[in-house]
């Protein structure tokens, strides 16, 4: 009932070039797959000076891939230098855009209050935040799998209206970058917890709408064991969304 997401973030990888030539690369690798008929959702999250391109390529090709950016600004407009606004995101046809994920969290000192904020942003703009959250190894060993999560999320909705549309991702900290991927058990535990944020915070409906993902490590050789998990919709994926046939098989996952 809901429709599994696989979304890449590039992370800063990929200049607008190399973009092109992946995304058209990756296009042609999965002719005839699965997202063609819509029962899997792609997306591609370049860094912001890749979005015009893409979204131009997408568009001239009619490539079924959606768009999003890594980050938002809290703001609409105005003296804030470097920053990028979500009514500039919506104009180039991204649907989504990645926040608080755990990078920025750490190097940007991205706290749950900016996070809050940003979330506000996304959706006055039209955008679906792909919320992330994730504890880290101490974090884990001290409250438990599902705790630091929990509170991340319950921030990051303070003030969202119940039919909002969102996505939430799970990131354990450990998990991102180090192939020391999480157990689909691990993974299920938490993205339930998730669920039952969203349903305490936005209502039955809108859990039973709303996709989580799970992300760190992902792979093609692990992807279909996440997948069977009941709350588990869909991947975030990092290193492997960089490499066409890596991801070509992630998006082509057998349960
Ligand atoms: P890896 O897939 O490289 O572990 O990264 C996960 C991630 O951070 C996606 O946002």
């Amino acid at each position: 009932r809901r429709t599994p997401l696989i979304a890449g973030n590039w992370k800063m990888n990929l200049d607008h070039l190399q973009a092109v030539a992946f995304v058209q690369k990756l296009h042609w690798t999965l002719k005839d797959a699965k997202h063609e008929d819509g029962s899997v959702e792609v997306a591609v999250f370049p860094p912001f000076t890749d979005l015009r391109t893409v979204q131009t390529l997408l568009d001239a090709d009619k490539i079924p891939f959606a768009l999003g950016a890594q980050d938002v600004s809290a703001h609409d407009s105005g003296a804030y230098t470097g920053e990028v606004s979500g009514a500039f995101l919506a104009k180039l046809d991204a649907r989504y855009v990645i926040i608080g994920h755990s990078e920025r969290r750490q190097y940007h000192a991205e706290t749950d209050e900016v996070v809050a904020s940003k979330v506000k942003a996304a959706i006055k703009h039209g955008l679906v935040p792909v919320i992330c959250v994730g504890e880290t190894l101490e974090q884990r060993e001290e409250s438990g799998p599902t705790a630091v999560s929990v509170g991340q999320l319950e921030v990051a909705l303070e003030g969202v209206a119940a039919d909002a549309d969102i996505v939430v991702a799970y990131e354990p900290v450990w998990a991102i970058g180090t192939g020391q991927v999480a157990s689909p058990e691990q993974a299920q535990e938490v993205c339930a917890a998730l669920r039952e944020v969203i349903a305490a915070k936005l209502g039955a409906d809108a859990a039973a709408r709303t996709r989580v993902l799970y992300g760190g490590s992902v792979k093609s050789a692990n992807i279909a064991s996440f997948m069977r998990e009941p709350d588990v919709d869909g991947a975030l994926v990092g290193g492997a969304s960089l490499v066409v046939d890596e991801f070509a098989a992630i998006i082509r996952y057998q349960k």
